[in-house]
């Protein structure tokens, strides 16, 4: 577990990515605390058009290197299909634009919403503010525990989510996908959006930065683009170079009822839902699925 930790900050770059965009985004793109003690068009609007840069530059970019330039063939790719047109279960009949559609629109607006507020809120007092003088190692420590903890709140709100009139009702629009590409990942109903993204409420008890708060949302947001782009990783000149995507994820818009963490941490070992795709486990989850028939 260590060294997956430890791959995941030094080797693999994701992370570490991130704590730089998160520093770039608050020196360069924030509106200071002063300005959002109160709710303004101004400060908000920069945060909205800030997010939406983002989202197209890193989903979009993923779009255009892996699906419209084809710059890996299918190579590291885990599913053979190319992403869906015509089929009537997507908005606009094309899996794509309905993604881009999810993402852009309701995605954009609750991200920046929930920065919103939590910028308002350490700006009146109401969140606790942690300082880089207050406690240095603390402050460092906090970007080590953020994808902990957003790892721990994915697995369970998720489980919730798969509750059948949630499901039905909300992330079922998430699994209209069972190929994934980058604009797949935050592509949601607002109302999983809502429940996705509320992991960093956390922040109203455990005190922290506005960097953190940009790390937190950043990370949430991205590496949903990232970890959907259904490739493995990206290859430069045959080796690679980033990790992307997971098997682990892309099993669970496969077969649904596994799978519902993420890699951080092995929630889904320790609560019995982990499928890893060989046979042993293929057997083992349908035989939990049998079980759950049979219950409800
Ligand atoms: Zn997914
Ligand atoms: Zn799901």
């Amino acid at each position: 577990m260590l060294r997956w930790v430890a791959d995941r900050w030094f080797s693999i770059a994701e992370n570490t990515i991130l704590v730089v965009l998160a520093y770039v985004t608050w020196r360069w793109f924030q509106p200071s605390l002063e300005e959002a003690r109160t709710l303004a068009p101004g400060w908000i609007a920069q945060i909205y058009v800030r997010n939406l840069v983002l989202l197209v530059a890193v989903a979009g970019g993923l779009h255009l290197y892996f699906y419209t330039w084809k710059r890996q063939d299918r190579r590291r790719k885990f599913d053979k299909r190319d992403l869906s047109k015509g089929t009537s279960s997507f908005t606009f009949k094309n899996q794509v634009h309905d993604n881009m559609f999810w993402s852009l629109t309701s995605g954009v607006a609750f991200w920046t919403a929930y920065e919103v507020l939590m910028f308002w809120a350490m700006a009146n007092g109401y969140a606790p503010n942690l300082l880089w003088a207050d406690n240095p190692v603390w402050f460092v420590a906090v970007f080590f525990l953020t994808p902990v903890w957003i790892s721990f709140h994915f697995y369970w709100v998720h489980r919730w989510l798969h509750w059948p009139p949630l499901y039905r009702l909300a992330h079922a629009l998430h699994h209209r996908n069972t190929n994934v590409g980058p604009w797949s990942g935050f592509s949601m109903h607002p109302i999983e959006h809502l429940i996705f993204l509320s992991s960093v409420l956390i922040h109203w008890v455990v005190a922290a930065h506005p960097i953190h708060i940009l790390f937190h949302m950043q990370h949430q947001a991205l590496t949903a683009a990232t970890s959907h782009t259904g490739f493995e990783d990206l290859l430069v000149k045959d080796k690679s170079r980033l990790a992307l995507g997971t098997f682990h994820h892309q099993m669970h818009h496969r077969y649904f009822e596994c799978n519902y963490g993420n890699l951080e941490v092995p929630w889904d070992k320790w609560f019995g839902s982990f499928h890893d795709g060989t046979d042993a486990s293929h057997a083992e989850f349908k035989e939990r699925r049998r079980r759950l028939s049979q219950t409800s």
